[in-house]
C-alpha cells in the first residue's frame, strides 16, 4: 500500500513517536509499504511519521533502488556516534519544493533493530550520515528546518502559510 506523505502543519511531524515492542508480520508489512511510498515520492528516506504512524520506524536507500544491498530499515534508531562537519542541501518529503542548506556530521553511527528486533550498528558517510540524522530526526519529532536560522525558517513558514491559504499545500 502506498501512502500519501504528510506535509509540515501536521502536528504528528513535530511529536516524538513510539518505540516499537512487538515484531511481527505486520510491522514488516508497514515497512515494506513505507519503502513502496518512499520510491512513489522520490525519496532517499522516510519515517513511519511522515505517512501519519508516530512509531519509531525509518527507511532509507540513497542509491534509489539501485544497489538492494543499500535498503536500510531502522526500528528503534539511535544515533550513538558522530565525527566530522559538512555542510550541504537538504529537502525533506514533508517540505516539497523547499532546499536549504544544512550543516550536520560528515560521518554517523546509528544502532537500531532490524525486522527481528536484533540489535546492529550502521555507518554511514556524507548522504547516508545524513539520511540517518534526518530521519532519526523526525522519530523526534523534529524536521531539518530546526537546523537552520531563525530568519530561513520563518521566511519558509510565511511561504507555507501562504501556499495553505491559496489550497496548494
Ligand atoms: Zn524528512
Amino acid at each position: 500500500m502506498i501512502y500519501p506523505i504528510v506535509k509540515f502543519g501536521d502536528p504528528v511531524l513535530e511529536t516524538p513517536a513510539a518505540p516499537i515492542t512487538t515484531f511481527d508480520d505486520k510491522l514488516r508489512e508497514l515497512v515494506e509499504d513505507m519503502f513502496e511510498s518512499m520510491y512513489t515520492a522520490h525519496g532517499v528516506g522516510l519515517a513511519a511519521p511522515q505517512i501519519g504512524v508516530s512509531k519509531r520506524i525509518a527507511v532509507i536507500d540513497v542509491t534509489f533502488k539501485e544497489d538492494p544491498a543499500a535498503k536500510i530499515a531502522l526500528i528503534n534508531p539511535e544515533i550513538i556516534h558522530t565525527e566530522g562537519r559538512i555542510s550541504s542541501n537538504e529537502g525533506c518529503l514533508s517540505l516539497p519544493e523547499f532546499r536549504e542548506k544544512v550543516t550536520r556530521a560528515r560521518s554517523v553511527t546509528a544502532r537500531a533493530q532490524n525486522l527481528q528486533g536484533e540489535f546492529f550498528e550502521v555507518t554511514g558517510d556524507d548522504l547516508l550520515a545524513r539520511a540517518l540524522l534526518h530521519e532519526t530526526d523526525h522519530l523526534n519529532g523534529k524536521l531539518y528546518i530546526s537546523h537552520i536560522s531563525a530568519l530561513k525558517r520563518d521566511m519558509m513558514k510565511r511561504k507555507i502559510r501562504k501556499l495553505m491559504k491559496q489550497g496548494e499545500w
